[in-house]
C-alpha cells in the first residue's frame, strides 16, 4: 500500500509539473534603446497560426477586412516547404528557407548531432544551437534596438547568444486581455526601455482547423474570435498615440484531408537500415548505411501509389529542400511526399480532419495571409502573391535596421507596399 501511495504521489506531482506553466515575463537586464533607435517607428508582427489566405473573406472577419482596407493586402503569401508551423514562423523572421535556417520541420532528426528536435520539448526549443540565421529581434538587439516577444518560434532560445529583451515561455493559459494589456504596457514604457519590435502569436485558429477541418463552424467561430481580439489589440495600441505599424501574417493554410484511407509506412522500408522521421505529408528516411539508399529507393519507386518518392539529390528544385539547400544536413536521404489530400499515418488513432504540410505550389489551400497597415504603409493597395521570406527585408526597412548577411528574400515587396 505504501509503495502504491508513493507511486501515486509521483504520478500526481508529474502531472502537476506538466500542468504548471511559467507565465512570468522574462526580462534581459541592462538593455536600452540607443538615442538613434528611440526615434524609430514601431512594428507589431502578429501571426495567426493556420489562418488560410481566404479565411478573412470566407468567414467575414469584419475587423481584419476593415484594417487591411486601410493598408496593404496580398492576394496570398506562399509558405516554404514543408508548410508547417515551426519552419515557416522561423522563415518569416529570418528571411531564409527552412533548409537554409536549419529548422526543417516541427520534428526532425539531425544525423550529426545524433538527436532529434521536437517543438514539444522545452530543452530543444530553448537550445539556440538548433537555430540558424539572424532573427529580426537578434538583428534589432545587435543594433541597440529593444524587442519583445509574446511568443514566436525561436524567441525562447538565445540565438547568437541573444534573447529578446522581453519574452515569455510558450503557454496557452494566459487570457487574451492580459496579453493585449502587456503589449500596451510595453509601449508605455519610457523611451529607453520601450520595445520597437513586438511579435505576437495566436494559435487558436490552427487548433480549430486541425480538430474540425477548415470548413467547420468551429473554425469559423475561431476566426471570428480572433477578429474580435484584433480589434481589441489595435484599439488598445491606438491609446498610446505611437506610430505603430501592424503586420498580420500566418504561417500556412489548412486542407481537409482523407482521414479514411491513410497511407501506412511502406513495406519496402527496413527500419533496421533507416531512421524514419516525420509523417503526415512528408516522411524522411535517414540511412544508417548509405549503401542501403539505392535499393530501397528503387523498391519504393516501384510500389509508390498516392505518394512521390525522391532522393535528396533529386528533390524538385522549387521546394528548396534538396541536397544543394541542405546547409545543416538535416534532410533525409529519401523523402516520401504524399499526394493531397492523402497523409501518412502510423498510429491506430484516426487523424484529425484538417492539416497542412503540402507543397504550396501545388495546393493553394496551403497559402497563408499577409495584411499590413500603419503610418508606413500605402493605403488601399493589393499586391500579388509573394513568398514569406520577403517579410524580413520589409521589417528591417521599416525599423531602419541594416544587415549584410545573405537571405532568400529579395526585397522586391518594399517598393510596392511602402
Ligand atoms: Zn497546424
Amino acid at each position: 500500500m505504501k509503495s502504491f501511495l508513493i507511486v501515486l504521489a509521483c504520478v500526481l506531482s508529474q502531472t502537476l509539473a506538466v500542468a504548471q506553466v511559467d507565465t512570468t515575463q522574462r526580462v534581459a537586464p541592462n538593455r536600452k534603446n540607443s538615442p538613434e533607435q528611440q526615434q524609430k517607428p514601431y512594428v507589431i508582427l502578429i501571426s495567426a497560426d493556420g489562418f488560410r489566405y481566404d479565411y478573412a473573406d470566407k468567414y467575414q472577419a469584419k475587423n481584419l477586412l476593415a484594417l487591411r482596407e486601410q493598408g496593404v493586402q496580398a492576394e496570398s503569401m506562399v509558405p516554404a516547404f514543408p508548410t508547417k508551423t515551426f519552419p515557416n514562423h522561423y522563415s518569416i523572421v529570418t528571411g531564409l528557407y527552412p533548409a537554409h535556417h536549419g529548422l526543417v520541420n516541427n520534428y526532425f532528426y539531425d544525423p550529426q548531432r545524433k538527436e532529434s528536435y521536437s517543438m514539444r520539448e522545452r530543452s530543444k526549443v530553448e537550445d539556440g544551437r538548433w537555430y540558424g540565421g539572424t532573427p529580426l529581434w537578434v538583428l534589432a538587439e545587435q543594433q541597440q534596438m529593444l524587442s519583445a516577444s509574446f511568443f514566436w518560434v525561436g524567441s525562447e532560445a538565445p540565438i547568437q547568444g541573444i534573447l529578446p529583451t522581453y519574452h515569455y515561455q510558450y503557454s496557452e493559459v494566459m487570457p487574451m486581455e492580459k496579453r493585449i494589456q502587456t503589449v500596451v504596457d510595453w509601449l508605455n514604457l519610457p523611451e529607453e526601455r520601450r520595445p520597437h519590435l513586438i511579435t505576437f502569436y495566436l494559435p487558436e485558429v490552427d487548433h480549430a482547423g486541425h480538430r474540425y477541418g477548415p470548413d467547420a463552424p468551429e473554425t469559423k467561430q475561431a476566426v471570428q474570435e480572433l477578429d474580435t481580439h484584433m480589434k481589441q489589440l489595435t484599439d488598445a495600441v491606438a491609446t498610446t498615440g505611437l506610430p505603430v505599424n501592424f503586420i498580420f501574417v500566418s504561417d500556412h493554410g489548412m486542407l481537409h484531408i482523407d482521414t479514411e484511407n491513410t497511407l501506412p509506412l511502406p513495406a519496402a522500408i527496413d527500419t533496421a537500415k533507416f531512421m524514419v522521421s516525420g509523417g503526415g505529408m512528408v516522411v524522411e528516411l535517414h540511412a544508417k548505411n548509405k549503401k542501403a539508399i539505392r535499393s530501397t529507393y528503387r523498391q519504393l519507386k516501384e510500389e509508390a501509389t498516392k505518394y512521390q518518392v525522391y532522393r535528396k539529390k533529386n528533390m524538385p528544385r522549387h521546394l528548396r529542400y534538396g541536397k544543394k539547400d541542405d546547409r545543416y544536413g538535416r534532410i533525409g536521404d529519401i523523402l516520401l511526399l504524399s499526394d493531397a489530400p492523402k497523409v501518412f499515418h502510423f498510429s491506430s488513432r484516426k487523424p484529425s480532419p484538417g492539416t497542412h504540410g503540402y507543397d504550396a505550389c501545388q495546393v493553394k489551400e496551403m497559402h497563408a495571409t499577409f495584411y499590413a497597415w500603419g503610418p508606413a504603409f500605402r493605403k488601399g493597395v493589393k499586391v500579388p502573391t509573394f513568398e514569406n521570406v520577403e517579410v524580413y527585408p520589409l521589417i528591417a526597412k521599416l525599423l531602419g535596421l541594416t544587415f549584410d548577411h545573405k537571405i532568400d528574400g529579395k526585397g522586391k515587396l518594399l517598393k510596392e507596399v511602402l
